[in-house]
């Protein structure tokens, strides 16, 4: 007697996605295959649906505890379930104490299971200061670290130049462990903001002109630099730019374990779309012109790119307003959208298929960072799908959202591919765009051979 029995849904993990069943017993996957036998406690008719691995963001901004009021894990988490994401890592800087030594992790982890609709593992903080607290995080389980490269918006996450990146990652690799860069130059962007603001030029071309690709390539290149020379594995976060990923690519060619993850949002808007909607559009790095968006859906059809991460990153309407570009709050929240945006724009639009999009949305990203049971549909893994209507249709409306504030740049957008029910561990936690029954949403720990 299974627990759980997905039945006569469309295999999408696998190429041609055939019909078939999935089983599910104590959360886990207990088998898959053509018309299984043995009862069930509870059947799911996933007939006309596609079924696929819960989506695993590992890249999310929920700022709790010390920023709920910008987004809290409760609601961080019910968009991200009702977006068919089952797994997503938080990122360390914008909670209040920001997630840079052990007594920070434990903060986070405490408000976790209490409110979290889906399973959450945790980034560090690479910061400057003692590189001991690396250690105390790698005890507690972080996927791995997080440094800026540029300033990043919050004033107790300091920049990491390029000797705390080299003493960092020597640590991270001694631990076995990942380091992600926000690559982007902090001399050319600071300096062209800078002159910017004092010509009066605030508007969103000044603010897009002031962080042009080449800040973005500068950056990228001296982390791999740093990569190669401490044999630390390097993950580049949300690349804007084909060029971009291109030296990721070259260095992965040459031996550096080099990785990186592009954004929905740099692949399915432009600067033009920057312009029209202003700042709920505002991002770092920026949105780029329709030829660079074209290059990174031309890289992930090469392979060149792992995964897909939203980079939510929301904050209070108030943050998004006024005429200075430069002063509003720079972050996109998109995460409740992502997997319907791969859907719509990849794979009716013909550029993904569909087993494509479960390695580019769950797989890669769980075997990057480690996340243990995550990201594949098979017997043993956790019982994390998703039912996707693939010709549903419509058009996403404010009252669709989710999280703590109601903006998205998405809104208004037409899109082909809805997500229709997210399981969780076996326990459907997100039906129709709402989040069903309690919060059963864990702390997942990362544990490695160093
Ligand atoms: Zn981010």
């Amino acid at each position: 007697m299974w627990d759980l029995l997905v039945r006569g849904g469309r295999l999408g993990w696998l190429p041609g996605a055939p019909a078939g069943d999935v089983a599910v017993g104590d959360g886990v996957i207990a088998a898959t295959g053509v018309e299984l036998a043995g009862g069930a406690r509870e059947t799911v008719d996933a007939t006309g649906l596609h079924v696929l691995p819960g989506g695993v963001d590992p890249h999310v901004h929920l700022n709790e505890p010390g920023r709920t009021d910008w987004e809290g894990i409760a609601t961080g988490t019910a968009a991200l379930a009702v977006g068919g994401v089952t797994c997503a890592v938080d990122m360390p800087l914008n909670s209040t104490p920001p997630v840079v030594d052990g007594a920070a992790f434990d903060a986070k982890a405490a408000a976790i299971p209490s409110s979290a609709v889906v399973d959450l593992a945790l980034w560090g903080g690479l910061v400057p200061g003692p590189v001991d607290r690396l250690d105390e995080l790698a005890e507690r389980g972080v996927v791995g670290f997080k440094a800026f490269m540029s300033s990043s918006g919050i004033d107790d996450f300091a920049r990491a130049d390029d000797l705390v990146l080299h003493e960092g990652m020597a640590r991270a690799a001694r631990l076995g462990l990942p380091v992600a860069v926000h690559a982007e130059s902090e001399a050319i962007t600071a300096d062209l903001a800078a002159r910017a603001r004092a010509e009066g030029r605030v508007g969103v071309r000044d603010f897009l002109a002031s962080r042009p690709v080449a800040a973005e390539t500068d950056a990228i290149a001296r982390a791999l630099r740093i990569a190669q020379d401490t044999g630390c594995a390097l993950h580049v976060v949300h690349v804007s730019s084909g060029a971009g990923v291109a030296l990721v690519a070259e260095a992965r060619a040459r031996g550096v374990d080099a990785t990186c993850e592009v954004c929905p949002h740099h692949l399915v808007l432009d600067e033009e779309d920057a312009v029209r909607l202003g700042a709920v559009a505002k991002c770092a790095p920026p949105l780029r012109p329709g030829a660079e968006r074209d290059a990174l859906w031309a890289a992930l059809a090469r392979g060149e790119v792992a995964f897909v991460a939203s980079d939510h990153s929301p904050s209070p309407p108030s943050l998004k307003e006024g005429s200075d570009a430069f002063a509003a709050w720079g972050g996109i929240a998109g995460a409740q959208s992502s997997l319907e945006l791969l859907l719509s724009e990849g794979v009716a639009g013909g550029r993904l298929a569909l087993h494509a999009l479960a390695e580019l949305f769950a797989a890669a990203a769980a075997r990057r960072l480690a996340l243990p049971g995550k990201g594949r549909v098979e017997p043993g893994a956790d019982a994390d799908l998703v039912l996707a209507d693939l010709s549903a249709v419509r058009v996403l409306q404010i009252s669709d959202l989710r999280s703590r504030h109601r903006l998205s740049p998405y809104v208004g957008r037409r899109l082909r591919g809805r997500v229709v029910r997210t399981i969780l561990r076996g326990r459907t936690v997100a039906l129709d765009g709402e989040v069903v029954g309690a919060a059963r949403g864990q702390v997942v720990r990362v544990r490695r051979a160093a």
